[in-house]
């Protein structure tokens, strides 16, 4: 697969942007084809060699770049060459949307089998356990607990697994 076609999806981008982060962007988003040193790429971007190596270094770790070391046989020095391997982020990506709707469905859960209490002062929130062990006041303020909704927050995670399942074509089982 091109990297280019790759790039220009905006779902990838930003996944390559939330790992390496907006100083990383640049090594991310400019694959070159075949082998490269993370000197050469830092000159040829522009960038200071340790945002580089950072960048290059998160891409490994996510399996999306292989290096190999040569050795200098006079000076000793060791040199990176890397390969960029983006053929691994859609299934990277879809492994991530699953992890996502997983964490989603059980966060869910425990919204919609719990009962929560706020202190409106502090913003702290307790579960129905917790704030009966306080007398219904806050351990912090003293202020009365009061029985929180949240009825809106179950609907907007709600919306966010729909549109997850419908992107990985999925459905909850038993739903
Ligand atoms: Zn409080």
């Amino acid at each position: 697969m091109a990297f280019e076609d790759l790039l220009s999806d905006p779902v990838i981008q930003k996944y390559l942007h939330e790992l390496v982060g907006p100083k990383g962007m640049p090594v991310a988003a400019a694959p070159p084809d075949g082998e490269v040193t993370d000197e050469e790429l830092a000159e040829e971007l522009d960038l200071e060699l340790n945002d580089v190596r950072r960048a290059l270094f998160i891409l490994y770790e996510n399996d999306l770049a292989s290096y190999r070391r040569l050795r200098d046989e006079d000076s000793g020095w060791l040199t990176y060459l890397w390969t960029f391997e983006y053929d691994k982020i859609p299934e990277n990506l879809e492994e991530e949307m699953y992890r996502l709707l997983e964490a989603l469905r059980q966060r869910r859960e425990y919204e919609r089998t719990h009962e929560f209490y706020l202190c409106e002062v502090c913003s702290l929130r307790f579960e129905f356990g917790e704030a009966m062990d306080f007398g219904f006041e806050c351990p912090e303020c003293g202020s009365p607990l009061e029985s929180m909704e949240n009825s809106r927050l179950v609907e907007s995670m709600d919306d966010r697994i729909d549109a997850l399942e419908s992107e990985l074509n999925v459905e909850e089982l038993g739903a």
